[in-house]
């Protein structure tokens, strides 16, 4: 409402019918129309310069899912600096989610120096002239002649194999144990079942040594020794998409070509991955961030790796699908992969709350996703949320990735203090709070995303929210009990009293979508920040003026 109008229409209507009522005295006509004419003119003019001026206070020039991830940024932002003023330890988690999860381009910061004496250790054949990772293996033991093991991999443990693959189905599956029974390929173990349950080989025409020698060429690209980052991590996140594909909202919503690119993307996600983040890699000048230009370093290379691998020796599993269909995968997996680039997840989560807003169901329940887009932005989501589910599984799972993760996290850590670069956050071992990080990242990271899923193919994933927060719940009560490193024991950090509430208040914290209302009851936002694109905040006009 309100937004007339200094000036505006309605008050030329009567030149216009006095116009059609003068007939053939045409000189008269025209003497009479030249002055209604300029006058119509000039107010048209004003009425143009009125439109301009709301458009611009609309900012039409920005999209809505841009407003919205900006929003989002902005509020945890927020939240994050009040995290960080209650003590060292919280302000450590919250710099670790800021530059983990806000896409921090505008920060710039000088580059570490590189000794000298260490650079260029490794130098990559011809400039760019191939992917550097990618080497030629040999996995003729796992097939003989034509037949393939039970499960696609060697074990001697088939029984036990065959129990693990029993809830392939299933949020809970073990997937270390199938590591262990599987002569650790479970990367290749698990496609493989998932495979044969889908019938993927069959819809697809792959042949099954060549599937089996794709699978193990791609897990032998993983590294062994990277903690977190290695072919279990990869085959983890193949199964959860396998089964959040299959959640009932979601029943036929998907073509088996869209089904085939979602859980190859989730197999080559992370392949050759390193163990350093992104942004090691950028400020060490490393080979990767060169060659992609500091942008989505890993991320593109996991791709690359991955498609590349398919061209070696009985490994194109697509080989029988048509050029449509090929190239359509591959800009599906192209979608997917780049989007686990978690400094993206701010624009995801925009993205698919404003999707839960305005999601149509149909009469049996199932969501209605009619187009390309609407469709990739769930499976983009999907893969996601599978990448960050660890929180969302079976405790005794969850804790071991914890352990990874923060083996990880401790490696990069001491490279970067080898080095004599500051040490990113969480990745310091005589600092870092392990149960701290994972209530913080929990809170205002994969509880936000979890809940929209939820909201999305509710109430299929309440199961998977209820074991999150009990998950939460048990990391938040042992931060008390947890060996504080004696570096925070006498900087008054307060008591587990002060903690609790701490987190009790983080739990609560929503991100709420609606771009309409983002003024404060007191319409104020807090202010002398910056936007995480640089922009100062904007004074709460982003979309007043927009009409629902
Ligand atoms: P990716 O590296 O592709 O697996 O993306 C997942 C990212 O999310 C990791 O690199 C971490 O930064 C973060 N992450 C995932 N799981 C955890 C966890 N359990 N604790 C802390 N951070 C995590
Ligand atoms: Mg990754
Ligand atoms: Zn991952």
């Amino acid at each position: 409402g309100g937004r007339h109008r200094a000036h505006g229409p309605g008050t030329n209507g009567g030149v216009r019918v006095g116009m059609d009522q003068l007939g053939p005295e045409y000189m008269s006509v025209c003497l009479l129309a030249d002055e209604s004419y300029q006058k119509l003119a000039m107010e048209t003019m004003e009425e143009l310069d009125w439109c301009l001026d709301q458009l611009e206070t609309i900012q039409t020039y920005r999209s809505v899912s841009d407003m919205a991830s900006n929003k989002f940024k902005r509020m945890l932002n927020r939240e994050l600096s009040h995290l960080s003023e209650m003590s060292r330890s919280g302000n450590q988690v919250s710099e670790y989610i800021s530059n983990t999860f806000l896409d921090k381009k505008m920060d710039l910061e000088l580059p570490c120096p590189v000794p000298k004496s260490r650079e260029r250790k490794r130098r990559q054949g011809g400039m760019m002239s191939q992917i550097s990772g990618v080497r030629k293996v040999s996995h003729s033991p796992n097939i003989s002649g034509n037949t393939v093991q039970r499960f696609g991999v060697k074990t001697d443990q088939e029984e036990q194999l065959s129990k693990d693959l029993e809830d392939i189905n299933k949020w809970g599956l073990n997937i270390f144990k199938v590591a262990e029974h599987s002569h650790n390929r479970p990367l290749t173990c698990i496609m493989y079942t998932i495979f044969q349950e889908r019938d993927l080989m069959r819809t697809f025409k792959i042949p099954v040594d060549t599937f089996v020698t794709f699978m193990l060429t791609l897990e032998s690209h993983y590294h062994s020794d990277v903690a977190y980052h290695n072919s279990l991590h990869a085959a983890d996140v193949a199964q959860s998409t396998h089964i959040l594909l299959s959640t009932p909202a979601l029943d036929a919503v998907f073509t088996d070509l869209e089904i085939l690119a979602a859980i190859f993307a989730a197999a080559i996600h992370d392949v050759d991955h390193p163990g350093v983040s992104n942004q090691f890699l950028i400020n060490t000048n490393s080979e990767l961030a060169l060659m992609y230009n500091d942008e989505s370093v890993l991320e593109n290379h996991h791709l690359a790796v991955g498609f590349k691998l398919l061209q070696q020796d009985n490994c194109d599993i697509f080989q029988n699908l048509t050029k449509k269909q090929r190239q359509t995968l591959r800009r599906m997996v192209i979608d997917m992969v780049l989007a686990t680039d978690m400094s993206k997840h701010m624009s995801l989560l925009a993205d698919l709350k404003t999707m839960v807003e305005t999601k149509k169901v149909t009469s049996s329940g199932v969501l209605m996703l009619d187009n390309y887009t609407d469709r990739m932005q769930v499976l983009r989501n999907m893969v996601h949320c599978a990448d960050l589910s660890n929180p969302t599984k079976p405790l005794d799972l969850y804790r071991q990735w914890t352990d990874r993760i923060m083996d990880e996290f401790f490696h990069q850590g001491d490279r970067e203090r080898e080095r004599g670069m500051e040490i990113s956050p969480m990745c310091d071992k005589h600092t870092a709070s392990v149960e701290r990080t994972q209530v913080g990242f929990i809170d205002y990271i994969v509880h936000p995303l979890w809940e929209t899923w939820a909201d999305l193919v509710h109430p299929d994933a309440q199961d998977i929210l209820d074991t999150l927060e009990d998950n939460r719940n048990w990391y938040q009560s042992m931060i008390p009990q947890s060996p504080s490193p004696p570096f925070y024991t006498s900087d008054g950090e307060g008591g587990s009293q002060g903690e609790l509430e701490e987190h009790e208040v983080a739990s609560k914290f929503k991100f709420d979508l609606t771009v309409m209302d983002q003024c404060g009851p007191d319409g104020q936002r807090d202010s002398g920040t910056t936007d995480s694109d640089g922009l100062p905040h904007q004074p709460c006009d982003e979309s007043r003026d927009v009409e629902t």
